[in-house]
Parts: C-alpha cells; sequence; structure tokens
C-alpha cells in the first residue's frame, strides 16, 4: 500500500494457545469456558516453593508448528524470566523465550509473496480480568499457564489486506497440524500489529506504532486501516509518530494510545532459574517433522495441477483439513476418474454439501454424507444412470436419512431413462397432446421447445435423459432451419 509518498511496513505477532491436555508447567487442565478459578494449583497461581515442569506435549506442539512454518528448530533453547506485575498475573513474572527460542528464521507464502517469519518462542498464559462494572475488575486465573506460541513475523507485510492474508494463512497451517483452534473470539488466536510509514523508496523503517485489543481478522485488517491514516496526518503535517502501544476500540472504528515506549516496561529477563534448557533431540525433531500432514499451499497446488481444478474450487476444498481429507477421500473411491468426474464431485461438495451445512449454521460434518456414499451418487451422475436434477431429489434424501443413494434409488425406481424407444414413445404423446405450442416451434420460435421438454419430463417423474429428450423432439418435429 502506498499514498501521500508513503509506503506501509507492517509486522505481526501473533500468540496462538496450543491444543494440550494440560497446562504448560503443571497439571491443571487447559480448558476454556470453565466455571472461573477451578483449574488453579500452587504452581501456576506462583505459590511460594514451588517448582515448573515444562509440558512435553505443548513443546512438540510448537516444534510441529515451526517446522509447518518452514523454521529450523533449535536443538536447545531457553525458558527466560519476563518480569512485571498486573493483576492478572499472580506469580509477578511470565516464562517466556528470549534470545533462544524454540524456533526461528521460517515464512508464509502468500501466493508468490514470501513473508519470513523471525521467531516463534514458548511461554505461558496469563489470567483474564473481566471489568464487570466500572469501580469492580474480576480475574480468573483458569487461563494463567495456558501453553502458547508466539510467532514473530519479519517487518515486510504491505497492507492491511496482506496481513489478513497472512493470519488467514497462518491459521490454516495450525489448524491442519491440530496446533490451535486459532479462535480470535476465544482468544486462542490473538494479534498484535506494528505498523509504520516511511518515505516510498526508503529502506530505513519508520517509527512504529503497535496495535491490541482486535478481535477478528476484519478488525486486523480495520486498525490497521485507520492507524496508516492517523500516521499519514501526523506526518503530512510535519509531526512525528511517537512509539506507543495503542488499543483498538471497536465501536468507535479508532485506535488510542494506551502507553508509549518511554513508559514501557523494562522487563529484566533472565534465563529462567528452575527450569533446565529445553533440549529436543534430532531423533525427536524428525517423528514431529513426519507427523506434518499434507499442508494447505501443498494441497492446492496438487488439486490444480493434477486434477485440473480451478484456484477456486482448491481454495474451497481446503478451507478446512477435514474438507479436504473427505473430498481425497470420495475422489479415492470414484470409478471414473476422469477431470469431469472430478470436476462434479467437487461441485457436489462445494455447492451442495457445504451450502446445506452452512445454512444450518453447522461446521463441516462428513458424517451426514459419508464419502463413499458422495462418491458413488456423483459416479452415477457421470455415468448418466442418473440426471443431475434426479440427483439433488437423491442428494436431499441422503442427507436426511443417511441412505445410500443406490437404496434411493431402487426403492423408488429412479433410474433415468435412456432406453430410445421408450423416450420417442413418451415424446410421441407430448407432440400430440399440444399443437399450439408445436405449431409455434415450427414458426420458429425456439424457445418454446422447453416447454415440451418440461412435459416429457413431468410424464417421467422427472428420470428421463434431458438430452435425449431435446434430440428427440427437435428430431421428430423434423422443422428445417
Ligand atoms: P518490540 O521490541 O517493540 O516488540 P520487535 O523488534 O521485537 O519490537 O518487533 C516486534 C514486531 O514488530 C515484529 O513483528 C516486527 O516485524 C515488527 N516491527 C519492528 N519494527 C517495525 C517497524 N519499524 N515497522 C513495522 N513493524 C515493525
Ligand atoms: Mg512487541
Ligand atoms: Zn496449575
Amino acid at each position: 500500500m502506498n499514498s501521500g509518498g508513503y509506503e506501509t511496513v507492517i509486522g505481526l505477532e501473533v500468540h496462538v494457545h496450543l491444543k494440550t491436555q494440560t497446562k504448560m508447567f503443571c497439571r491443571c487442565r487447559n480448558l476454556f469456558g470453565a466455571q472461573p478459578n477451578t483449574h488453579v494449583c500452587p504452581v501456576c497461581t506462583g505459590q511460594p516453593g514451588v517448582l515448573p515442569v515444562a509440558n512435553g506435549k505443548a513443546i512438540e506442539q510448537a516444534a510441529r508448528a515451526g517446522l509447518a512454518l518452514g523454521c529450523r528448530i533449535n536443538s536447545e533453547s531457553v525458558f527466560a524470566r519476563k518480569q512485571y506485575f498486573y493483576p492478572d498475573l499472580p506469580k509477578n513474572y511470565q516464562i517466556s523465550q528470549y534470545e533462544r527460542p524454540i524456533a526461528e528464521k521460517g515464512h508464509i507464502m502468500l501466493g508468490d509473496r514470501k513473508i519470513n517469519i523471525t521467531r516463534a518462542h514458548l511461554e505461558e498464559d496469563a489470567g483474564k480480568l473481566i471489568h464487570a462494572e466500572s469501580d469492580v475488575s474480576l480475574v480468573d486465573y483458569n487461563r494463567t499457564g495456558t501453553p502458547l506460541l508466539e510467532i514473530v513475523s519479519e517487518p515486510e507485510i504491505d497492507s492491511p489486506q496482506e496481513a489478513a492474508e497472512y493470519l488467514k494463512e497462518l491459521r490454516q497451517v495450525l489448524r491442519y497440524c491440530g496446533i490451535s483452534d486459532c479462535d480470535m473470539e476465544k482468544g486462542s488466536m490473538r494479534c498484535d500489529a506494528n505498523v509504520s510509514l516511511r518515505k516510498k523508496g526508503s529502506k530505513e523503517l519508520g517509527v512504529k506504532t503497535e496495535l491490541k485489543n482486535m478481535n477478528s481478522f476484519k478488525a486486523v485488517e480495520k486498525a490497521l486501516e485507520y492507524e496508516i491514516k492517523r500516521q499519514e496526518k501526523v506526518l503530512g503535517e510535519g509531526g512525528r509518530i511517537t512509539q506507543e502501544t495503542r488499543l483498538w476500540n471497536e465501536d468507535k472504528g479508532t485506535t488510542r494510545s494506551m502507553r508509549s515506549k518511554e513508559e514501557a516496561h523494562d522487563y529484566r529477563y533472565f534465563p529462567e532459574p528452575d527450569l533446565p534448557r529445553l533440549v529436543i533431540e534430532a531423533e525427536k525433531i524428525k517423528s514431529i517433522r513426519d507427523s506434518i500432514p499434507e499442508l494447505p499451499a501443498a494441497r492446492r497446488r496438487r488439486y490444480i495441477v493434477q486434477t485440473g481444478l480451478s484456484e477456486y474450487d482448491a481454495g474451497v476444498l481446503t478451507q478446512e483439513k477435514e474438507i479436504s481429507d473427505y473430498f481425497d477421500a470420495a475422489c479415492g473411491m470414484l470409478g471414473d476418474k476422469s477431470s469431469e468426474n472430478i470436476k462434479k464431485l467437487a461441485n457436489w461438495i462445494t455447492v451442495e454439501l457445504l451450502g446445506k451445512l452452512n445454512a444450518e449454521g453447522s461446521g463441516f460434518r462428513e458424517d451426514v454424507i459419508s464419502p463413499p456414499h458422495m462418491a458413488e451418487l456423483v459416479g452415477y451422475i457421470g455415468a448418466g444412470t442418473i440426471s443431475g436434477k434426479m440427483g439433488k431429489d437423491i442428494f436431499e434424501i441422503m442427507y436426511n436419512k443417511g441412505v445410500s443413494p443406490g437404496e434411493v434409488i431402487r426403492e423408488k425406481g429412479l433410474k433415468q431413462i435412456t432406453d430410445g424407444d421408450q423416450i420417442s414413445a413418451v415424446c410421441r404423446e407430448v407432440i400430440e397432446s399440444s399443437p399450439d405450442i408445436v405449431d409455434k416451434y415450427m414458426q420458429g420460435k425456439d424457445g418454446v421447445l422447453g416447454v415440451l421438454v418440461g412435459n416429457v419430463m413431468k410424464k417421467t417423474r422427472g428420470q428421463a435423459n434431458p438430452a435425449m429428450v431435446n434430440a428427440k423432439l427437435r428430431e421428430l418435429m423434423g422443422r428445417r432451419q
């Protein structure tokens, strides 16, 4: 983005909650939405004399995320104490990683654009403050000690739209690997957005502000747009940007200063004395690498290159791993794997199945129509056993009752009629009973052919092959062009 002679520079710091049974340094459950202060213990509330023990599963999840993002995993990393006081932090310090994080130097591809990732480090979350009334605040320590991974990008993102794209791609990768739910509304993904402007063509970075408190991708985009305009105005009037943290206000659509760098904390990081260095063996790293599924970008490429799907279809099918797995499973069961049939299968999933689930407000579920049933349905349509229209009726019944399309076809006697003599007989009947329409057709009104086709379809309860009916009617009426 570039306006008023400035270009935008954005760097994102993203925190995600890691999916684990227990917290980062104690055995309390890692649960969202429990009764406040029911999952707490002396360790996560920082009582005197307790010792933390690092959660192996969280370490594995962090390494998996790092690998999926193309990072180098440090065989040795160090936990560090970051000290500050805040009512949501009963220990008065947070265990994080500072000089030597678990993962470094990765990237995310956005089409052909490469956004580099500086580092990803492990830490623990603080509790949650709830500002109940104007003069009352409550604190819930359930979240205290939740395993967090902070993923820091290089200042290389060049517009609010690209920031949102980066977040979407990051979320998709992390979800594919089962690392986090990445739900911004529930706080399992949070994003601090750093932004500065500089004269177009300049190599030096401008003074940045850091935006907090956005709880959707849209909000990140809007907050950045607002902040870019604000900075442009300040610079345009010959002013200077103050390095500060600003809070996004969703209702007002503005940012306001929360604290400036001058008041910024001196965290006094030092290596955490209660924990040993974090060592991960090469063997372990290898086995974690092997557990990473095929990632969304690779799947999109495979769908486009190998199966000839459009970029759009490939994008919809890979939105979620479950959808993509479903498509792959059904695809493997197609008898006829022509690209035409695969395209049909993609359509039935993206338009019909996802359409119906979305309309019901439900997320993706494969139990309503199993992959083999879906492949069977597409097989019948591809082979001309049933028409697309009949397919939709059968789909409805499958969706509601969980039965196979073969069962529906047998039960309802729904096979498509492709027998020429049978179609010919019905076409004759229709022509004889509609002389007026036939006249119009003979006079050159092609549009009325549809009425005749419709009548044949009605008489055959939708079972006649429409293309054959069309051809037969034309042939029987024999109009000269
Ligand atoms: P801080 O010490 O203020 O947290 P860091 O250097 O650790 O700053 O960077 C934090 C984030 O801010 C990173 O994502 C980085 O890419 C981004 N960033 C750093 N400098 C700038 C800048 N001048 N403009 C935009 N983003 C920046
Ligand atoms: Mg920062
Ligand atoms: Zn605990």
